[in-house]
């Protein structure tokens, strides 16, 4: 009989922040896909028992290709596994996981969805910067900076309206054209950005400047992914709201 793919969300690090149906499931597996963004806390919850297998992400040196990983979800669960397949944050943002589930479904392999929480969720709580706010912004909007084809070319016209957060994922890479063009495009040079590197983790950093000089201090301080960009006004109550790791 087949078994079932189980695709499901880590949330960004914090094991805490794992949902309590992820946690079940997980230590419920035969096998586990995991890659990179999963917080080591949370692979060290995989039963011994469960087969683990690491498959990275595409800039990593042991990744398998995306088209082998969405071929072994559907082979192992054809050999009737209970087969997990964990992803940083939660898997439909910025995830790939609609192209695993498209296979699993070429493929008559049954599947859930496990909802995690997302990036741009854990870092904004846990930097103390609300992504919406009366006062500062009705609307947020979640963006990579790191497109299929490596261009980072996104809307900038509608990137710069008044009162929305943007939350940039995959940024890094791009900041320096990313900060010129929201600027070119009417970005005032003095919009409030913050960097998170590591939410949600015990190694979380929060550094704040503005758009024009962000891509400088992301330099100085040597900020590593994954890093998050919180880019608005929202993003000055993280002075007065900040509570974690203090
Ligand atoms: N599915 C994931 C996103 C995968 S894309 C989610 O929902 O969160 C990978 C990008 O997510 C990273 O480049 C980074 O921008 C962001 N990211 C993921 N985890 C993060 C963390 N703990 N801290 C900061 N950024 C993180």
């Amino acid at each position: 009989m087949t078994g079932k793919v189980y695709l499901i969300g880590a949330g960004p690090g914090d094991p805490d922040l794992l949902t309590m149906k992820a946690h079940r499931l997980l230590t419920a597996a035969d096998v586990v896909l995991y890659d990179r963004l999963v917080g080591e806390q949370i692979i060290a919850m995989i039963p011994e028992t469960a087969e683990k297998l690491y498959v990275g992400k595409a800039k990593s040196l042991h990744s398998l290709p995306q088209e082998e990983i969405n071929a072994l979800l559907a082979v192992k669960a054809k050999e009737g596994k209970v087969v997990v397949r964990l992803k940083g944050g939660d898997p439909f943002i910025f995830g790939r996981g609609g192209e695993e589930l498209e296979e699993l479904v070429m493929e008559g392999v049954p599947f859930e969805v496990v909802p995690g929480v997302t990036a741009a969720a854990g870092c904004a709580a846990y930097a103390g910067i609300p992504l919406t706010h009366r006062d500062y912004a009705q609307s947020v909007r979640f963006l990579t900076g790191h497109l299929k084809d490596g261009t980072t070319e996104l809307p900038w016209d509608e990137l710069v309206h008044p009162a929305q957060t943007l939350v940039v994922y995959m940024g890094l890479t791009g900041l320096e054209s990313i900060s010129q063009s929201l600027i070119r495009f009417g970005m005032r040079p003095s919009m409030p950005v913050a960097v998170v590197e590591k939410g949600t983790s015990k190694d979380q950093r929060v550094l704040t400047s503005t758009i024009k000089d962000i891509h400088q201090v992301v330099l100085d301080n040597e900020v590593k992914s994954p890093a998050l960009l919180i880019i608005g006004d929202v993003v000055t109550l993280q002075d007065k709201l900040s509570w974690f790791g203090q």
